[in-house]
């Protein structure tokens, strides 16, 4: 488990703005539950096959002697809720929700035992349209972001029935070549074979090239609703693959899975997980209510972000100050500056000007504002560049009450 640096909250602060802002803009209210459930509902909710269920979760016994878990995903949790507090009666749900996670992995990079999703939502929408929707939400948040070399994998499940149909062209297929697979596919199997299509084992992968695919398991129906899909983000340029392997960790899945994939993030390379799960609201005790949702890894997408440069926490403006008045004045003039959304460091040292220089050039703030005892006097400040690609001029003399020429001197350019 980790920290979040200064270093890095604002970057932080900045993808959950635009995240705030996708969502409102597509009608999307935010839920938020507690990080704590009965261990119950994710074994019910996740599958007691999964690789979350079986080896990842954090469970306790609390003092009432019931079976806790920190929540290791978040779908089963907003379930839960919008059945508890009978939302789905209030016509179509689109909720969107944030926040730590808990599973007992590797540490790597891109993978942590507490980590971060922002996940989607919609419940009570049923068309490949709503489907086609809440991938083009992801997609555009992402893109906002600024990340490229993003890929949408898109596959079909099917129905239940597409599935079972499935399950024996798959079993019969990989039990003429047991020998081929490792001990962890031996046991899938036999539990829920369809879960091999997600092995990270290369022989296995390379033996799977050969199995029946899904695509030619699915129903009339189920193709056609696929194709629907297909057809739609074509029309809503959103460029996807197919892979029909993809079938995602989680037991709860069916018709559309989908996975957005960034080619700069090697062996842990999806950001952005997803797909349709028709039964589970059911399953969980709530009324029949088709729903798709899907977690982005905050995590990944930092990592994404801090492959650019992009330096939010460097501040416009460096206040270099000194002497018991100017020091006064220097902090009356951060105010001014802030409250017109300029960033500021103000220089509390009242160390000498040199040492206070060369801490604000290696601030990176584009000026520096310099009040002493002799500006004081003059009733004025200096502004001086420390961006050296600035072509503006080198030192400016201001009068210290024309605050709105400083405002506009020093303020960064919009983007
Ligand atoms: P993976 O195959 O990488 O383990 P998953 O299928 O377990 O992913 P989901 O449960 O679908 O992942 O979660 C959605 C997203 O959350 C993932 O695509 C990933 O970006 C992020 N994520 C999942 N587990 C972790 C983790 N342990 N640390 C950081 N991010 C994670
Ligand atoms: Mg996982």
């Amino acid at each position: 488990m980790v920290d979040i640096l200064p270093s890095e909250t604002e970057r932080w602060q900045r993808i959950e703005t635009l995240a705030r802002n996708h969502f409102s803009l597509a009608g999307i209210d935010e839920i938020r539950t507690p990080l704590l459930e009965g261990t119950e509902l994710f074994k019910r909710g996740i599958g007691e096959g999964t690789d979350v269920v079986g080896k990842e979760m954090y469970c306790f016994v609390d003092r009432g002697d019931r079976s806790c878990t920190l929540r290791p995903e978040g779908t089963a949790s907003v379930v839960r809720s919008v059945i508890q507090n009978g939302l789905l009666s209030q016509g179509p749900q689109r909720l969107w929700y944030g926040g730590p996670m808990f599973r007992y992995e590797r540490p790597q990079a891109g993978r942590q035992r507490q980590f971060h999703q922002l996940g989607v939502e919609f419940f009570g929408l049923s068309s490949a349209r709503s489907d086609a929707e809440l991938i083009s939400v992801a997609w555009d948040f992402l893109k906002d972001i600024g990340l490229n070399g993003l890929t949408l994998q898109l596959n079909s499940l099917g129905t239940l029935e597409d599935r079972i149909h499935y399950r024996i062209k798959l079993v019969s297929f990989l039990e003429e070549f047991t020998e081929l697979l490792d001990e962890n596919s031996k046991k899938q199997l036999i539990k829920n074979p369809l879960r091999i299509l997600d092995s990270k084992n290369n022989d296995v992968q390379k033996l799977l090239d050969k199995a029946p695919t899904i695509g030619d398991s699915l129903s009339k129906e189920s193709k056609e609703r696929f194709c629907q899909l297909q057809q739609i983000l074509k029309r809503l340029e959103i460029p996807f693959v197919i892979n029909q392997k993809l079938v995602r960790g989680l037991d709860y899945y069916c018709q559309t899975a989908f996975e957005i994939t960034s080619d700069q993030l090697g062996a842990q390379a999806t950001v952005c997980g997803g797909g349709r799960y028709d039964d589970l609201v059911e399953q969980l005790g709530g009324p029949p209510t088709p729903s798709i949702g899907f977690a982005i890894g905050m995590e990944r997408l930092i990592i994404l972000l801090s492959e650019k440069t992009f330096d939010s926490n460097i501040p416009n403006v460096y206040l270099v100050n000194k002497g018991k008045e100017a020091e006064l004045e220097a902090l009356f003039l951060a105010r001014n500056l802030r409250a017109a959304n300029i960033k500021v460091e103000l220089d509390n040292s009242g160390s000498s000007f040199g040492k206070q220089f060369k801490r604000a050039n290696k601030s990176k703030a584009s000026w520096a504002i310099v009040i002493g005892d002799e500006e004081i006097i003059n009733g004025e400040i200096k502004i001086k560049s420390l961006d050296k690609l600035s072509n503006k001029k080198d030192e400016l003399v201001f009068n210290m009450s024309d605050m709105q020429n400083i405002i506009q001197f020093v303020k960064p350019f919009d983007h």
